[in-house]
């Protein structure tokens, strides 16, 4: 029997080499398949799970919002059940983040421009001093030249 088509991310199908025996795989497609109707039943249509054991990985899960896949790479079925979950709530959380971060964004611009302002301004009032400051001094240097 064939596996299902397997979704590619960035280009590269990440369906890694298989395990000599073909037991796991078969566990692990079928773990995969009800990751999957457990995601649909949490409210995310159109999404994908992929359980790619991968130890070599630091992150256990992935979002990869344009092949709209959840990678997930524990080896341990619970793990990756756990990591499926975390994914889920991440994704629902990401609209909330998405408005801190544009607030954020949004106050860090407010203030730039403000400290921008601020600095023009007191560069322009230092000038002011400088210019008076050479002025007088030119004053002090003639009255100087003139009492010779
Ligand atoms: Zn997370």
């Amino acid at each position: 029997m064939n596996s299902p088509a397997r979704p590619q991310v960035n280009g590269e199908n990440v369906h890694a080499p298989l395990a000599s025996s073909t037991r796991p795989h078969v566990v692990r497609e079928i773990t995969e398949a009800k990751m999957n109707e457990l995601i649909r039943s949490l409210g995310l249509e159109g999404w994908q799970i992929v359980w790619e054991p991968d130890p070599s990985q630091t992150k256990r899960g992935q979002i990869s919002p344009e092949a709209r896949v959840i990678l997930v790479h524990d080896s341990e079925t619970n793990d990756a059940i756990r990591t499926v979950l975390h994914e889920v709530l991440e994704l629902k959380l990401r609209p909330a983040f998405n408005m801190q971060t544009s607030l954020t964004n949004a106050l860090l611009e407010w203030a730039n421009t403000e400290v921008y302002k601020a600095k023009e301004r007191a560069i322009e009032d230092l000038l002011d001093l400088i210019v008076d400051l050479v002025k007088r001094s030119d004053e002090v240097t003639s009255i100087i030249g003139e009492a010779r």
